[in-house]
C-alpha cells in the first residue's frame, strides 16, 4: 500500500504530495515520520493508493507513525482541500493551522507529575505497625492518600510535611509513577450550574437556531443576554450527543466569558486562545481530540478545532474584523465554518449588536434566518448618547483632548463614586489629514475614501487607486492652518486626564500595556474590582465587558475609524460607537456616553445615537451599491514582494499583462483594474507591488483565473513572494 504525505515544510516548491510505502498502524490523517533528502521530517498522511509511478528503487519507506492515533480526521482533510482551492493557499499551510503550532517538531511535551500512591502490600496492613503514633506528620499524609487513593507529589510536598512523605517513599510504604497529567486554564473554577430562566425573547431565539435549516443570525442589542443564548443552544447540543464550537473575538476573551463556561460546562469545555501556555493549549486541544471536551470555545483559530460530529457553531460578534486572518495564511472564518456546519448538518449561529453589512444583507435576502432580541435584559434603557461638536472648543479657544462637557461628566462621575471609561478609536495604521477648525477631511476625488498621510514623500495618497495629492498647510474650506495629521495616543489621553483629576486612578490599556500573556485580563479584573476609577483604552475595551460600575464612557475621538481609507470605515465607526456604549449603565444605574466628534452631523452619529441599527444599513448599503464597493463587489489584490527591485517589478508586469486578458475576454466582471506599487512600498527590505482589482460580485471563475495567474508567477519567479486576497481588511 502507498501512503500519500504532505511533508512538513515551507519552500513553496514542496508543496506536493509525496509517495511511500506505509507501514503499520498508519492511518489517513496520522502524523508521520519520513526520510526526506537525507534526513527524517514530520509529514501528514492524507490518502493511500494501490500504485506509484516512483520507480520501486526510489520508493521509501514512512519511519514511523508519531502519535497514538490519526489528529486529523476525515472531515479535516475535505477542509483542507476546500481551503487550498477556496483561499488559494499551500496544503502544508492548512494542515499547520488544524494542530497547535508548537506541537509540530515535538517541541512541546506532555506534562508529566510524579504521583505518590500507597504501595499494595501496604494497604490492607494494620498502620500502627509500620507507622510509629508519634509521627504525627507522617500519620496524616499517610490518611490523605489513602483516603484520595493518589495524589501529586509536589502537593503533598506543599500541604504536608515534605520530610514525611520522604521518608514514607524511602520505606516504600509509598510509591510513585511519572505520569502524564493535563494542564487546565481556569481549573481553579469551579462548577456550578447558574443557568438563568431564559426570556421569552431568549427562548425563541434558541428555539430558531436550534431549527433553521439556514445559519441563523441573532441580531440582538448590547446586553440583551446573547451568551444565555448561545451557552443553553450549547447545553441542547450535547444533549444530542453532538460537540460545539464558540468563536469570540480574541480581545473580547474576557474573565467572564471563561468563568460563565467552565462554571455551566466544567471540563467538557476546552479553551483555545493566545492567552494561554503553549502547553495550556496542546492540552486542551488534545482533550477535544480524545473526545474527553465537546465543547470548543476560543478566537479565530478554535474553528480548527479537533472535534467530530460536530452539532453546533457559534460566532459571537460575528461583525469582529479579526476573523479574518490577515496574514498568511489568509482565510475568513465564517466560510470555514459554514464549511464545516455543511459537512455534519450543524447549526450555525453568528451573533450582533451590529451585524456586518454582509451579514445582514444575507438576512434580507432570506439567504440567512433572523432571530431578533431587540430589548436589554429587565429592559435597561440603552444609555443616552450626547454628541459634543469638537469644532466649537476650537472656537472656544479650548484646544485641549476633552470638550468642557466631558470635563464636567467625569467629575461628577467620579464625585458619585462611579467608574468611567475613555475609549480612544484608534485601529490600524493610517494618518488621515482633517481640519481642526471645519472638520473637512481629505478624500479621494476617484474613490471617497479618506487619503492616507505619507511621511517621507510628504503627500497624501488614495489606497484605493493610489492617486496623489499634494499636503495640506491651509484648509481648502476655511483656510484655516489648524491642520491635524495622525493620531492622538492612550498614553497622552491618560496624562491629560491625570493632570486633570489627579487623586482619579488611571488605568491604560493598549497594546502596549497588554503584551505580556496575562497583563489584559489582569487590567480588566483591577478596573472590575474597583482598583481604578477610570480606564483608557483602545478597541479591546470596547466589547463583551460586564462592568457594573460604569455610568459614564467617553469617546474622545470617534471620528478616527471614520476617516480609516477603508470602505468599511463608516461601518466600523457606527459598530464601535455602539459596542463601548454598550459598556454603560448596564447594572441598576443609569448610563452616559460623550462622544466627541469633529464631524458632528455625519449620518453615522446620527443613527448611533438613536441606536437605529436598520436605518444605518439601509442608508449604508445603498452606499456601498452606489459605490461598488462589497458585497456589491469583491477585492481581489495580488501582492507580489522581493528583495529584488528588478523581478518584483518583472512579476508584477507579467501577472498585470495575464490579469488585463482575463479582463479583456470578461469586461462585464471588472469593475477597476490596476498595477502600481504598493502603499507600503518596502517591508523587511523587500519591495512590493500589486496589481488591484475590483470584480463583479459571485465571479468564483474568474477569481480562479487569478488564482492561476499567481500561481505562474509564483513558478516563474522563485525569488519573488506572491499571494492573492479576497476583500482584505488592511490595503497597506
Ligand atoms: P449581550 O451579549 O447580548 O450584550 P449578555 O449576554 O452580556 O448580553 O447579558 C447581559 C446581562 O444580562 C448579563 O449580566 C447576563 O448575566 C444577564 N442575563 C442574560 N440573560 C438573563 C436572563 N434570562 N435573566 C436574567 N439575567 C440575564
Ligand atoms: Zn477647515
Ligand atoms: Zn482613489
Amino acid at each position: 500500500m502507498i501512503a500519500k504525505v504532505i511533508v512538513d515544510i515551507s519552500a513553496s516548491d514542496v508543496d506536493r504530495v509525496f509517495d511511500y510505502n506505509t507501514i503499520d498502524g498508519v492511518e489517513k490523517g496520522s502524523r508521520v515520520n519520513v526520510p526526506f533528502g537525507n534526513r527524517d521530517i514530520e509529514g501528514y498522511v492524507i490518502d493511500f493508493a494501490e500504485t506509484t509511478d516512483v520507480p520501486p528503487e526510489k520508493l521509501k519507506s514512512i519511519s514511523g507513525v508519531i502519535d497514538d492515533r490519526p489528529i486529523i480526521s476525515e472531515e479535516q482533510l475535505k477542509l483542507c482541500d476546500y481551503m487550498t482551492a477556496r483561499f488559494h493557499l499551500r496544503k502544508v499551510d492548512v494542515l499547520r493551522l488544524l494542530l497547535p503550532s508548537k506541537m509540530r517538531g515535538g517541541r512541546i511535551k506532555s506534562l508529566e507529575k510524579n504521583i505518590v500512591y500507597i504501595s499494595p502490600e501496604y494497604i490492607d496492613e494494620d498502620v500502627t505497625l509500620f507507622i510509629k503514633k508519634s509521627a504525627a506528620s507522617q500519620m496524616s499524609v499517610y490518611e490523605y492518600v489513602r483516603e484520595v487513593e493518589s495524589a501529586e507529589q509536589s502537593y503533598l510536598n506543599a500541604n504536608y510535611s515534605a520530610a514525611a512523605v520522604r521518608n514514607l517513599i524511602n520505606r516504600g510504604v509509598f510509591c510513585v509513577r511519572k505520569e502524564t497529567v493535563l494542564r487546565k486554564p481556569y481549573a481553579g473554577v469551579v462548577q456550578k450550574d447558574d443557568a438563568v430562566t431564559l426570556t421569552d425573547a431568549q427562548n425563541s431565539a434558541v428555539q430558531a437556531i436550534m431549527t433553521n435549516d439556514r445559519p441563523t443570525l441573532l441580531f440582538g442589542v448590547t446586553g440583551s443576554g446573547k451568551t444565555e443564548v448561545y451557552l443553553d443552544c450549547i447545553r441542547k447540543t450535547l444533549e444530542r450527543g453532538k460537540t460545539a464550537v464558540m468563536l469570540v473575538p480574541e480581545i473580547s476573551l474576557t474573565p467572564q466569558v471563561m468563568r460563565v463556561f467552565r462554571s455551566r460546562f466544567g471540563d467538557e469545555v476546552a479553551l483555545l486562545h493566545s492567552g494561554l501556555s503553549d502547553g495550556e493549549r496542546y492540552d486542551e486541544w488534545r482533550r477535544l481530540l480524545r473526545g474527553e471536551a465537546h465543547v470548543a470555545v476560543g478566537a479565530r483559530s478554535a474553528i480548527f478545532a479537533p472535534l467530530t460530529d460536530i452539532g453546533l457553531i457559534i460566532i459571537d460578534e460575528e461583525h469582529d474584523g479579526s476573523y479574518v486572518s490577515e496574514s498568511n495564511p489568509r482565510y475568513v472564518t465564517r466560510e470555514v465554518a459554514l464549511f464545516r456546519a455543511s459537512y455534519y448538518g450543524a447549526k450555525v449561529v453568528m451573533g450582533s449588536a451590529t451585524p456586518s453589512m454582509e451579514s445582514y444583507r444575507c438576512a434580507v435576502t432570506g439567504e440567512y434566518a433572523i432571530a431578533k432580541l431587540p430589548e436589554r435584559i429587565n429592559k435597561r434603557q440603552m444609555p443616552e448618547i450626547e454628541i459634543v461638536n469638537m469644532c466649537n472648543e476650537v472656537s472656544y479657544g479650548n484646544s485641549g483632548m476633552f470638550s468642557a462637557k466631558l470635563v464636567n461628566a467625569l467629575d461628577e462621575c467620579l464625585k458619585a463614586g462611579n467608574q468611567a471609561i475613555l475609549f480612544l478609536n484608534r485601529r490600524g495604521y493610517s494618518s488621515y489629514v482633517m481640519c481642526k477648525k471645519c472638520g473637512y477631511v481629505a478624500k479621494c476625488e476617484d474613490c471617497d475614501v479618506s487619503l492616507v498621510y505619507h511621511k517621507e514623500e510628504d503627500v497624501l495618497k488614495c489606497h484605493y487607486c493610489q492617486r496623489r495629492y499634494k499636503n495640506l498647510d491651509v484648509c481648502p474650506e476655511c483656510k484655516s492652518s489648524h491642520i491635524r495629521q495622525g493620531f492622538m495616543g492612550t498614553e497622552r489621553i491618560a496624562e491629560a486626564v491625570k493632570a486633570l483629576f489627579p487623586s482619579a486612578r488611571v488605568i491604560r490599556m493598549d497594546n502596549d500595556t497588554t503584551r505580556t500573556k496575562d497583563a489584559h485580563l489582569r487590567l480588566l479584573g483591577e478596573f472590575a474590582n474597583g482598583n481604578a476609577d477610570i480606564l483608557v483604552g483602545t478597541q479591546m475595551v470596547a466589547k463583551g465587558h460586564d462592568f457594573s460600575n460604569v455610568t459614564l464612557v467617553g469617546i474622545v475621538d470617534a471620528d478616527m475609524s471614520l476617516h480609516f481609507s477603508d470602505y468599511r470605515a463608516v461601518e466600523r465607526t457606527f459598530q464601535l460607537i455602539t459596542q463601548v456604549a454598550g459598556r454603560a449603565g448596564r447594572e441598576s444605574k443609569a448610563g452616559r456616553v460623550i462622544l466627541q466628534t469633529y464631524s458632528p452631523s455625519h449620518y453615522v452619529y446620527r443613527y448611533a445615537k438613536e441606536y437605529d441599527y436598520v436605518g444605518f444599513y439601509e442608508k449604508e448599503i445603498n452606499l456601498l451599491q452606489t459605490t461598488k464597493f462589497p458585497p456589491f463587489s469583491v477585492i481581489l489584490r495580488i501582492l507580489i514582494s522581493s528583495e529584488n527591485e528588478g523581478m518584483a517589478l518583472d512579476a508584477t508586469q507579467e501577472a498585470t499583462i495575464s490579469v488585463r486578458e482575463i479582463a479583456a475576454c470578461n469586461p462585464e466582471a471588472f469593475i477597476y483594474l490596476n498595477a502600481m506599487r504598493a502603499p507600503k512600498k518596502r517591508i523587511q527590505s523587500k519591495y512590493r507591488m500589486q496589481v488591484l482589482m475590483r470584480i463583479a460580485p459571485a465571479r468564483d471563475d474568474i477569481i480562479s483565473l487569478v488564482y492561476k495567474v499567481a500561481d505562474n508567477v509564483i513558478a516563474h519567479y522563485p525569488h519573488v513572494t506572491c499571494f492573492t486576497e479576497i476583500n482584505p481588511n488592511d490595503l497597506s
